[in-house]
């Protein structure tokens, strides 16, 4: 392996704890990739259980005086928060690109969606409000306060480094909560990142911990330490299973936001170019890695043709490549790995009838880039129907009927995005109220805002993330009762 350039900006090798900056107690490392050129970046601590239960415990002992400052002081350091990760967009966006591969617009895309999450949060850490309720009884009143849960335990995935970690830090440190966090191996300096950031804005020591390593042994003691009070996971399905049965004996509150299998719909009556611009952006974005992508595309007779032709004319148009260089719309996969999950794919597909329309191999600039592709003839017995893809391979099918549509798109054990094109005013309500998903893209192929809220149903997740919910996961309710009046 050749020897790691000079650390960037923002580029942390150790993990935070109470403050200080430290290597794994054995000065284990592992060694962390550019995606695009195989090339090694730098390296992060080996921790494991030891570590972050000293990480909890600092947690626990910056809560005290976390919780103590006023909703103005909170509010006041995430606004600050929020102005530096601004200041320092493209330094945010470089590492982000380097340890992840998205191209650098969107990367820096995703850097403002994690300062405007945290900027919404510090708006909202003025409105944790209580309520008082109308007593059943003459001599008493009743009052409902909201309290931070305590120790918040955050494991975030890869795909989106710095943003997963914004919705978590940001409402928990807006509800008086403190943290630890541990970002994917993956790509972990975006999540230590935030280590530095909140340094520079001044939140007190212990308030934001990070820890990278031994995933495995790193999840044990923040599920099974009863200081944690909540865990909150971005991930895959069943490792948030994992982590929901190793809580519950700890009795946890719990944030899953988990897989999707996005079902994406066009019907006879839809706008043409604006479900082609739609799809295009649902599935192509991070190169087809977020669990809000679309999975499925679904294409009523009528349209199907007129729609697959522009479609595929669309993603022959889109430039691939390393993230940094000029016009690239589509970076490499995160690891070999999720290309040959492609390839698996791709080949049941087409050993079942589906038909490459455009695309369907990797692609010369190296072993992580695969060509944006589109399969026709699809159907619900291939494997994409039921496993979501994280890549970029859309799948076309064809229906007839609303009906047919809706069975389909709801026959998945996922819900956590869906989309649908229509001018019909009736039906926009009709098909938005029947299918089972926790966010509906009506003739709009990317939602995702830090003004409203993110998260899934069924084996998607549970929990709520950005918007007005966003603080709830991380308060607990408390009934005072009083008496003697
Ligand atoms: P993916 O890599 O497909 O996004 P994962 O669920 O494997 O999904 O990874 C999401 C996050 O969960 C990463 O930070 C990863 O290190 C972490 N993780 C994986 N396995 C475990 C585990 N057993 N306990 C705790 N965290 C885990």
């Amino acid at each position: 392996s050749s020897p790691a350039a000079q650390p960037l900006p923002f580029q942390r090798e150790q993990n935070l704890i109470g403050g200080a900056w430290v290597d794994a107690d054995s000065g284990a490392t592992i060694e962390v990739n550019n995606p695009a050129t195989g090339a090694i970046i730098g390296t992060i601590p080996q921790a494991g259980r030891a570590e972050t239960r000293r990480a909890i415990e600092a947690a626990a002992d910056a809560f005290k005086i976390w919780r103590a400052k006023t909703a103005a002081e909170r509010a006041s350091a995430l606004h600050k928060l929020a102005d530096i990760i601004l200041a320092n967009q493209d330094d945010l966006a470089r590492l982000l690109t380097t340890e992840q591969g998205k191209p650098f617009a969107e990367a820096k895309g995703e850097v403002g969606a994690s300062a405007a999450y945290v900027r919404w949060f510090a708006e909202e850490a003025r409105r944790l409000y209580g309520d008082t309720i109308p007593s059943p009884w003459a001599g008493r009143r009743i009052m409902v306060t909201k309290e931070p849960v305590g120790v918040v335990a955050a494991i975030t995935p890869w795909n989106f480094p710095s943003s997963m970690l914004a919705r978590k830090v940001g409402a928990a440190l807006a509800a008086g909560c403190t943290v630890v966090a541990k970002p994917a191996e993956l790509t972990p300096y975006s999540g230590l990142a935030w280590g530095v950031l909140a340094e520079m804005a001044g939140i007190p020591a212990g308030c934001v911990n990070i820890v990278t390593g031994d995933a495995k042994e790193i999840g044990l003691e923040m599920t099974s330490n009863p200081i944690v009070k909540k865990v909150t996971f971005t991930g895959s399905t069943p490792v948030g299973k994992l982590l929901m049965k190793q809580s519950a004996d700890t009795m946890k509150k719990i944030s899953m936001e988990l897989g999707g299998n996005a079902p994406f719909i066009v019907f006879d009556d839809a706008d043409l170019d604006a479900a082609v611009e739609g799809a295009i952006a649902s599935k192509f974005r991070n190169s087809g890695q977020t669990c809000v992508c679309a999975n499925r595309i679904y294409v009523q007779a009528g349209i199907h043709d007129a729609f697959a032709e522009k479609f595929a004319e669309a993603v022959r148009k889109l430039k691939i490549g390393n993230g940094f260089d000029d016009g690239v719309v589509a970076g490499p996969l995160i690891e070999e790995k999720a290309v040959a999950k492609v390839e698996r794919l791709l080949k049941d597909a087409t050993d079942k009838g589906g038909t490459i329309v455009t695309g369907g191999k990797r692609s010369p600039l190296g072993l992580t880039f695969f060509e944006p592709t589109v399969i026709a003839n699809a159907t619900q017995d291939m494997g994409f129907a039921r496993e979501e893809i994280f890549g970029p391979m859309a799948p076309l099918f064809k229906f007839e009927t609303e009906e047919e549509v809706v069975r389909y798109a709801n026959s998945t054990e996922y819900g956590l995005a869906c989309y649908f094109f229509t001018k019909d005013l009736g039906r926009a309500f009709r098909v938005s109220e029947a299918l089972e998903y926790g966010q509906v893209g009506v003739n709009a192929g990317v939602i995702t805002t830090e003004v409203a809220p993110f998260g899934g149903v069924k084996e998607s997740g549970v929990g709520r993330e950005g918007s007005k919910y966003g603080c709830d996961d991380y308060l607990n309710i408390k009934y005072i009762c009083i008496g003697g009046v």
